[in-house]
């Protein structure tokens, strides 16, 4: 049964003060909490179904606290809440957090609260979906009941397989809800019922959850089965092999499709006569520092898998400070001829210097619509696709369903529908997804695919600034700051028939390949003095951190786990040690151990030297290394492999620094891997030497990581 009621903003006057809807539609407030805007747009694409359900969603970004109050709201509350950082909450809800977990807060302070929680994370990062369970559980504690059970959507294996079936299931869990509170408030206003009421409410309530939890396991299931190599389904599998981004094989071939709607069209795009001079193309959108890199040195030997390098950046004519564990945020252009090619494939370029004009369509069916507020004004369309538009983003179904309505051969019109369909998902994230691909592979792919501006603008999202840890001290380099990375490479395939490189890195790596020649990449020359060169500039902000620094009591012991890259804010934290020592003898200092590991001893041990050296004058205390690729078969010797190998061989120490010794833990690098391996050792670390159980080594994990000791910085 479809409810078409709206909230009149009558109350009744029971213990239930339920608002009574009496027309057109439901009201429910959805608020969002978005780092890089996901979870606004999925907020938003609830909005525009929740009409369609017989529902108003009133949207808000839980960081305008002006236009809802939860204290008061009386009508169901959706969340969409995304995770950034170290399990941390996005910018705009740290607020709301930071408001819901003032401890003056008393058991029943949302007890009128009912509310549904959809959470974004990555379970490649440890603390997967933190700020949803946060939110979740802090509500939980001060009351409010959900009414519909949690959904936590991992970006690891694609945020589609729960976000999806989560919506599809609101709108039934919202309808129940809404009834039943209905039917309870009518029985209040007829006879006062009490606690009975109640736990009649929330009986509806849970089973609503509980059929939900049913609904998503069920499908969970089932897309497991789909992603896993198959092996109930061994047809399938065979003709997956067959198949390709641009050919579909049996069954899904000839399957009825559920595609999504057509997402509602709401940019009006102009082209207009006047042009933009080529100067502008040099400076980003959003205001930020710009500086000299002054030095540029290739750390890694030319036969290692991976290309690192460190910049050396001045920062001396700007207000930029920072500690070591802060990171910076670096603004970086799309690659100028990739931009050219998507204009030419969009039939765009002989306009590129036009300047874009941008209105929101009047007539638009989109529910939150709104200019993109990362494209300025008077912009043109060169400078919107260099600076403003993640080019590399993998599209998204709804946009490869706005594709659909501009593409005129049936079969790639086909093809395109089963890729954003409910049935053609394991071919999405085998032919799309896993590969990484862009709107440009994309169009090369599917040549009768001509999609106008318009549509390329409303889906492609905002140009984000890449973060580096600083990798020195400003401390011992006044003026300075250092970032190390590597080159990120993605190899051709099948899918993407020419090799990339990372957005930023590829960029940096081209923008300081004068430097590297001129020093033969592996010395720092002092360029700065060399007229011969001109030095490049970049433009960055600061990015600090709130916890990953060095303890505030120096005789604290420390442990620093950073293989690759991850050793960069290491470095900073060693030189910054260095330097105290020097300036401040009388001053004990704690023990500073470090677990490094990279592949091979002679070809990616980055900062090897420097180790060496904070290591013989006694600011590194312990240095433990492994190289992965190093194993040498032929003896009996088994040698360390990964961090973790020498973590578990140092195991007493480590558990006396950390738990006798009430020492830090810092783990920086590679999330996928890395970090979960560490976390695990250190469980069975915890659980062998204080012989207690896993359930009770990861709650000395969660006690350490409460108390800001135990501190990741990572990143995939
Ligand atoms: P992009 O074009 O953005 O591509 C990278 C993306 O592609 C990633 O999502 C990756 O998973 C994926 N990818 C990579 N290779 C492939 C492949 N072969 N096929 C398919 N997909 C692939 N990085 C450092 O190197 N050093 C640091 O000190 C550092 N510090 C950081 C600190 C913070 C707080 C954060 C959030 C990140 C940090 N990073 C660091 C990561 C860094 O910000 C960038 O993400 C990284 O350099 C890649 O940027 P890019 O634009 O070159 O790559």
């Amino acid at each position: 049964m479809r409810l078409l009621l709206q909230w009149s903003g009558l109350r009744s006057n029971t213990r239930s003060s339920f608002v009574m809807p009496c027309a057109a539609q439901t009201r429910f407030l959805l608020l969002y909490g978005s780092q890089r805007g996901q979870a606004k747009a999925i907020a938003e694409e609830i909005a525009v179904k929740a009409s369609d359900h017989g529902f108003a969603a009133e949207v808000s970004c839980l960081s305008e606290e002006e236009k809802y109050n939860l204290e008061r709201e009386r009508s169901p509350v959706v969340i969409v809440v995304s995770t950034t950082g170290d399990g941390d909450p996005p910018d705009t809800a740290i607020n709301f957090v930071k408001k819901i977990k003032t401890k003056t807060l008393c058991s029943v302070h949302f007890a009128h609260l009912h509310y549904a929680l959809l959470g974004l994370g990555d379970s490649n990062y440890s603390n997967f979906c933190n700020c949803g369970k946060t939110i979740d559980k802090r509500l939980r504690e001060l009351g409010a009941q959900q009414f519909y059970a949690s959904g936590y959507a991992d970006d690891g294996v694609g945020l589609e397989l729960v976000v999806e079936p989560w919506i599809e299931g609101l709108w039934d869990a919202l309808r129940k809800f809404v009834t039943s509170a209905m039917s309870t408030s009518q029985k209040d206003t007829n006879s006062h019922v009490g606690d009975h009421n109640a736990k009649n409410e929330m009986g509806t309530i849970e089973s609503a959850v509980t059929d939900l939890n049913l609904h998503l396991l069920s499908l969970n299931e089932s897309s497991s089965q789909d992603e896993s190599s198959g092996s109930c389904n061994t047809v399938a599998e065979g003709e997956l092999l067959e198949a390709s981004l641009t050919r579909s094989v049996l069954p899904l071939s000839e399957s009825s499709l559920n595609i999504p709607a057509l997402p509602a069209a709401f940019l009006d795009v102009e082209l207009l006569n006047e042009l933009q001079q080529d100067s502008t193309l040099l400076k980003p959108p959003e205001a930020a520092h710009q500086v000299v890199i002054t030095s540029a040195k290739q750390l890694t030997r030319e036969d290692a898998v991976k290309t690192t390098l460190l910049l050396e950046m001045d920062i001396s004519e700007t207000q930029l400070i920072y500690e070591p564990g802060d990171s910076f945020d670096l603004l970086c252009p799309n690659n100028n001829s990739e931009v050219e090619e998507l204009l030419l494939r969009l039939g765009l370029v002989e306009k590129k210097h036009h300047i874009v004009k941008l209105q929101v369509k009047p007539d638009t069916k989109k529910k939150v619509s709104q200019l993109p507020s990362y494209i300025p004004e008077h912009s043109s369309l060169q400078y919107i696709f260099m600076w403003c538009l993640e080019i590399r983003a993998i599209p998204k179904k709804a946009f490869l369903r706005s594709l659909v309505e501009y593409t005129t051969n049936e079969h790639e019109k086909r093809r395109l529908q089963e890729l954003c369909s409910k049935q053609g998902f394991a071919d999405y994230n085998h032919f799309i997804r896993n590969p990484s691909l862009s709107i440009l592979d994309l169009l090369c792919a599917f040549p009768s695919c001509m999609p106008t501006l318009s549509v390329i603008l409303e889906h492609l999202p905002k140009l984000q600034p890449r973060s580096y840890s600083a990798a020195s001290s400003s401390y011992s380099n006044p003026g300075r700051v250092h970032i190390v990375f590597n080159i990120v490479e993605f190899p051709l395939c099948p899918e993407r028939p020419v090799p990339r490189k990372g957005v930023c890195t590829g960029w940096l790596s081209n923008l300081v390949l004068p430097i590297l020649q001129h020093s033969g990449g592996q010395m720092m020359l002092p360029v700065a003095q060399d007229a011969s060169i001109v030095l490049p500039k970049v433009y960055i902000c600061s990015r600090p951190s709130s916890a990953f620094h060095l303890p505030s009591d120096t005789a604290a012991p420390i442990i620093m786990v950073g293989p690759g890259t991850g050793v960069s804010p290491f470095i900073g934290f060693l030189q910054h040690r260095k330097k105290q020592k020097e300036e401040h003898p009388d001053v004990s200092f704690g023990e500073t151990w470090l677990f490094f590991g990279c592949r091979h001893k002679d070809r990616d041990f980055i900062f090897r030297d420097e180790l060496g050296l904070f290591q013989a004058e006694g600011t590194l205390t312990h240095l433990r290394v492994s190289f992965s690729r190093d194993q040498d078969d032929s003896t009996e010797e088994v040698k360390p492999k990964y961090v973790q190998d020498n973590l578990r061989l140092n195991a007493q120490d480590v558990v006396r620094v950390l738990i006798k010794e009430n020492g830090y833990i810092y783990i920086c690098g590679d999330a996928r891997n890395m970090a979960k391996n560490v976390h695990e050792e250190l469980i069975d670390i915890l659980s062998r030497e204080l012989q207690i159980d896993k359930l009770e080594a990861m709650k000395v994990i969660a006690d350490l990581r409460e108390k800001k000791r135990y501190l990741q910085d990572i990143w995939s």
